[in-house]
């Protein structure tokens, strides 16, 4: 049981992780903090929160265990402010999408309370954002990553592992460059395909025709580009190399399957999507 739970950044993943935990009574208090006073009150009036407060120092002084919820780009700026206000022996730990560059800036800002950081990211989203998205079984059955590094204690470890079982996670262990691969290719790459593809689209003259006839598999490829641009910005910034060695191994790939179009090659094609069709259904099932 968490006595004092405090979250820095209540949108999405901050407010699921509190409406879990509050629904398996594995946490007595939730306090927040945001830049905006609404949206906290809203977290209130919703059971997200039972009180926030207006600087970082207060939300955490007396907090057992701090929550780092927000966008990649904002979190040096907050480890920074967290150094000199977190009790010595909190548990602090993150939700960002990429690692290394949130391992650093923790090394960097939280100076003898980096071993009691414990960096870790749940495989779980939605495309949408902010403090009225979260809902309890965000995390139910889903991957969370915990990537420590080797001066992180155990037992804070073991805070954040058993934190995460509480909303119903399953738990993995990587370290943070491979943490940062895997996820560039499954996740970071296929936003940025997303991005790019509507972006494409709305750029030609008769987009709204294009749009309106858009059918499923428009609709499942793209749905993700309406996620957050702010936080998919720092995912590019934050992960910028793996992610570019992808996006070049991709336009080879594109490369191969606009040269077989251009020479009406039918046997290179259906070889090509034969392949991916059952790497996919051996790999993900048809869904
Ligand atoms: P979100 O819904 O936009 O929530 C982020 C919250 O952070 C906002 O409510 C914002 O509230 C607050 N915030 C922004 N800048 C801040 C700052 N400088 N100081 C304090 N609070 C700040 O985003 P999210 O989807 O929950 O993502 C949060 C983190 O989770 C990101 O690091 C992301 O990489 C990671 N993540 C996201 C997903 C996903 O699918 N969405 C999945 C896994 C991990 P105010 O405007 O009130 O400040």
């Amino acid at each position: 049981m968490i006595d004092k739970l405090a979250i820095i950044g209540v949108g999405l993943i901050g407010s699921s992780l509190s409406l879990a935990l509050k629904q398996a009574g594995a946490v007595r208090q939730v306090i927040g903090f945001g830049r905006n006073q609404q949206n906290l009150a809203r977290g209130v009036e919703l059971g997200v929160l039972d009180a926030f407060a207006d600087s970082i120092e207060a939300t955490v002084s007396d907090a057992d265990v701090i929550v780092v919820a927000v966008p990649l780009g904002a979190m040096r700026q907050v480890f920074s402010e967290l150094s000199a206000a977190t009790r010595i022996d909190a548990v602090i730990t993150d939700v960002g999408s990429s690692k290394g560059s949130v391992v650093t800036a923790a090394r960097d800002e939280l100076g003898a309370r980096f071993s009691r950081f414990v960096p870790g990211h749940p495989i779980a989203g939605t495309e949408k954002s902010g403090v009225e998205a979260g809902f309890p079984s965000l995390y139910e059955n889903r991957r969370v990553i915990i990537t420590p590094v080797q001066q992180t204690d155990q037992d804070a470890i073991s805070v954040i592992d058993e934190m995460w079982r509480h909303c119903g996670a399953v738990i993995e262990y990587l370290d943070v460059e491979h943490h940062d691969k895997v996820l560039a290719a499954t996740s970071h790459l296929p936003h940025m395909l997303a991005f790019a593809l509507v972006h494409q689209l709305s750029h030609l003259n008769d987009h709204d025709e294009i749009f309106r006839y858009a059918a499923g598999g428009f609709r499942d490829f793209t749905r993700i580009a309406s996620s957050d641009p702010v936080m998919w910005r720092d995912v590019c910034i934050a992960n910028g190399d793996a992610l570019v060695s992808l996006v070049e191994q991709y336009q080879q790939e594109l490369d191969r399957v606009k040269a077989a179009i251009t020479a009406e090659d039918a046997d290179e094609l259906l070889k090509l999507f034969s392949r991916a069709k059952s790497e996919r259904d051996s790999l993900i099932g048809n869904c």
